[in-house]
């Protein structure tokens, strides 16, 4: 069974930046991929794996 791996949105116009976690293989409504900065609009989203620091937190939330 392959383990969804946490990530992080960022903008870089505003700053925002969001960590997803998905604790299964399918995406629940409202948590899907986010395509466009929700305060600016900004397409342009960065996006990268979440540490394994955080990715042990989620673990233990989850
Ligand atoms: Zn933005």
């Amino acid at each position: 069974m392959i383990k969804p791996q946490p990530y992080q949105l960022s903008c870089s116009e505003c700053g925002w930046s969001k960590t997803f976690a998905p604790i299964s293989d399918v995406l629940l409504p409202g948590q899907g991929f986010v395509s466009n900065c929700p305060k600016c609009g900004n397409s342009e989203l960065e996006h990268k794996t979440a540490g394994p620091v955080k990715g042990l937190l989620v673990e233990i939330r989850a």
